[in-house]
């Protein structure tokens, strides 16, 4: 019989684990024996004592006697062994990999799911975090901004409604989208994917426009529809020419100027996160005015993992791991991810690892040829 090991993190933040007592049943039925490392929950409020009563078995040492490992960040190579099965949010470097390969690990990064197969979409780890990232970037940026996010009438006078552009309308961007429009600020999106536009626009936010994109509408908030040269492959966004993102970025100023939070959320695969708010353009914020950059590099002031006050009186926030600060709720959905991935490689409770497998060949980082 195959066994499960539940990993405590060790990551400094790192508060989420990779797998929820409710999902133990779940595992046990699928034919594995289920090894909780002691404190492996603790964080994310999942008590040792819940996976017990859940049918798993406490261990002091969980990496030397489990067949699989279930992690959320990259377990230390050193306590791996050949023909382990270790899931995780990997992102191996080159040095990482080589370090798995050489232990031969059978290593899954549950990151690289394939978003566009619909049977993937149970394992799309990248997207269910994101989404709690997403979230939890609108909550901290109203918890931040020291003034209303909705507009409220009373008799001690009225207050406007907070001004919030997100910048970057994936999954994190859509998700802060709605939440911030659910606690009542007048939100704007921007994208230079014109999906991207068309889904910020269905979901009742502003849709910006920069002038020579879009709908020819010029400035302003357009209808969502654009000219789909911001898309590249893989419904992916394209990398931009620097002057096209020089220019990008001067126009973004003026918008982002004339807004109390700003939160970004802009990436291009296989790249650094493109440069959208300038140093100048934070200057023209209003003091009190909040910018949470997700990304960690599409503002030019931004030091990930910090937050800090500008002398204009803008805070800026460097989130690194806005998942990890909701552990719980991140937790919940990842463990899930992880069980929907194991359904697809276990059959009759043994490990059936097929390169010629879509999914598996996507994720499969390093042993899964040995
Ligand atoms: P991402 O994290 O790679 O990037 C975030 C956003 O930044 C993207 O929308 C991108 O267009 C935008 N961006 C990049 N450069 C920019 C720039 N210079 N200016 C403004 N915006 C910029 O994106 P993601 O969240 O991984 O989503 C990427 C794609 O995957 C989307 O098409 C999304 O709909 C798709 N997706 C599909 C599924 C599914 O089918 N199950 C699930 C998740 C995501």
């Amino acid at each position: 019989m195959l066994s499960i090991g539940i990993v405590k993190e060790s990551a400094s933040g790192e508060r989420r684990v990779a797998i929820t007592p409710d999902l133990v049943p779940r595992l046990r039925a699928a034919g594995l024996t289920v090894l909780v490392q002691d404190g492996a929950g603790a964080a994310a409020r999942f008590p040792d004592s819940a996976y017990g009563q859940a049918g798993a078995q406490l261990v002091a040492d969980v990496y030397a006697g489990a067949d699989i490992l279930a992690c959320v960040g990259r377990p230390p190579a050193d306590r791996l062994r050949a023909g382990q099965l270790v899931i995780g949010l990997l992102h191996p470097d080159p040095a990482y990999r080589e370090e798995l390969a050489a232990r031969r690990v059978i290593a899954v990064d549950l990151d690289r799911v394939p978003r566009t197969l619909s049977a993937a979409q149970t394992m799309d780890a990248r997207t269910s975090q994101e989404n709690v990232a997403g979230y939890r970037a609108a909550i901290l940026a109203a918890c931040t901004y020291e003034r209303f996010f909705p507009m409220l009438v009373t008799a001690a006078g009225t207050a406007r409604p907070a001004q919030v552009l997100v910048l970057g309308a994936g999954v994190a961007g859509l998700s802060a989208i709605g939440t911030a429009r659910r606690l009542g600020a007048v939100v704007t999106g921007y994208d230079i994917r014109p999906e991207a536009r068309a889904e910020i626009a269905s979901l009742g936010a502003n849709v910006l426009n920069l002038d020579g994109e879009g709908t020819g509408e010029g400035t302003g908030e357009g209808t969502g529809e654009g000219t789909g040269e911001g898309t590249g492959e893989g419904g992916y966004a394209r990398a931009l020419a620097e002057g096209e993102q020089q220019a990008e970025r001067d126009e973004l100023a003026r918008h982002v100027a004339r807004h109390d939070v700003v939160i970004t959320t802009a990436l291009v695969p296989g790249r650094r996160p493109p440069l959208l708010v300038s140093e100048v353009a934070v200057k023209e914020m209003r003091p009190g005015s909040v910018i949470i950059d997700l990304a960690g590099g599409n503002v030019e002031i931004t030091r990930p993992g910090e937050t800090f006050v500008t002398e204009n009186g803008v805070t800026v926030i460097g989130a690194t791991n806005l998942p990890a600060t909701m552990p719980a709720a991140a937790s919940a959905a990842y463990a899930h991810n992880v069980c929907a991935f194991l359904g697809h490689v276990l059959r009759d409770g043994e490990l059936a690892i097929d390169l010629a497998d879509e999914i598996q060949q996507a994720v499969v980082v390093t042993g899964g040829a040995a």
